[in-house]
């Protein structure tokens, strides 16, 4: 219950950067090849523009070409997904990033679905999903590498594996519980959580008795979007928390009215976990890095000529 069972997601992710810096460094030099991350923004919300940003940052910190593409909030879907043609075409392109949400007007995962799955480095594709649950494009050894994966898993969802496996937690032979079964976080983490060889249960909101089961758990990834609903009482002593959620909850005492919280009572689980991770400062800083893997590893299996698609 002190400050040293906080798991930082935002040093774990730094030292992420720097080992991705170093293999794009030794690709140029071993093969003249820089990886290529095209983003594509529609419109002008100012949070998908900062995450754009931020995106684009990442990128020229570790030595990735970033391409951006930005389009008025009355662009066609026709002319969204011809330019998804055009970088699926592209080979400077190893990894295609549309930024969501996608405004009203635009069917959503119609345009995700264009993206080569090859070039879908954020893993939303259903195919990469789909290669998630596949046990056989992993071998019989049952040894799962994230670094090796011949198709892109989601981001955060790695992010996650990554906080759990960096703090120190072994995952094969423990007890998992995902809360929440989304295709974007829960599915995708409880696939990578029993890939490591963990046995895992997914809570959603059908589950009976949620808090009993999730007190069985050695690891713990919550990812509802309900803040703090997870309490001090639904986690067993000693067991490693990670944080997905990201909820504004008001506050009058803050400059901007608001403050972020997860879908953890933090400062209670924290007395009771062997390790957590805080929101912000958790996940959060995670999904960037592993974007940035996964373009990588895109432009890796680009000159090995081999896929898992
Ligand atoms: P979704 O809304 O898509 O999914 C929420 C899931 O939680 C659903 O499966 C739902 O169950 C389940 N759920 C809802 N209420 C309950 C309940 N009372 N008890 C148990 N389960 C419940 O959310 P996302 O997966 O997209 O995101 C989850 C959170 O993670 C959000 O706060 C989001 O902002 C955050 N997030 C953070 C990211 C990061 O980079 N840190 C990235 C992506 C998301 P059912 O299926 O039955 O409806």
């Amino acid at each position: 219950s002190s400050a040293d069972n906080i798991i930082d997601g935002k040093a774990i992710a730094e030292t992420i950067r720097g080992e991705i810096k170093e293999e794009c460094a030794a690709l140029l030099q071993s093969s003249g090849v820089t990886p290529g991350l095209a983003v594509v923004l529609v419109g002008n919300r100012t949070d998908s523009a900062t995450y754009v940003r931020m995106k684009i940052k990442a990128c020229e910190e570790v030595g990735i070409h970033s391409f951006k593409f930005d389009f008025p909030s009355d662009v066609t879907e026709a002319d969204l997904i011809a330019k998804v043609a055009e970088l699926n075409a592209d080979p400077a392109v190893h990894g295609i990033l549309v930024q969501l949400p996608l405004p009203g007007h635009i069917h959503e995962q119609k345009v995700l679905d264009t993206i080569l799955p090859d070039k879908d480095v954020d893993g939303l594709h259903p195919l990469n999903l789909a290669q998630l649950a596949h046990t056989n494009t992993h071998g019989s050894s049952r040894k799962f590498d994230l670094k090796t994966l011949p198709y892109h898993a989601a981001c955060t969802p790695q992010g996650c594996i990554e906080l759990i496996e960096r703090s120190g937690t072994v995952i094969e032979g423990k007890e998992a519980v995902v809360i929440g079964r989304s295709n974007i976080v829960g599915i995708p983490v409880f696939l990578l959580l029993m890939q490591k060889n963990a046995t895992v249960t997914v809570i959603h909101s059908r589950t009976k008795d949620a808090s009993a089961v999730c007190k069985r758990a050695d690891i713990v990834v919550a990812a509802v979007g309900r803040a703090e609903m997870v309490k001090p009482d639904w986690i067993k002593p000693g067991a490693v928390v990670i944080d997905v959620g990201i909820n504004s909850v008001d506050d009058p005492t803050s400059k901007k009215g608001y403050r972020l919280v997860g879908d953890v009572d933090f400062a209670g689980c924290k007395a009771v976990a062997g390790k957590i991770t805080p929101v912000p400062g958790g996940v959060g800083p995670m999904t960037i890095a592993m974007l940035l893997r996964n373009t990588l590893q895109g432009a890796k299996r680009g000159l090995s000529g081999g896929n898992g698609n």
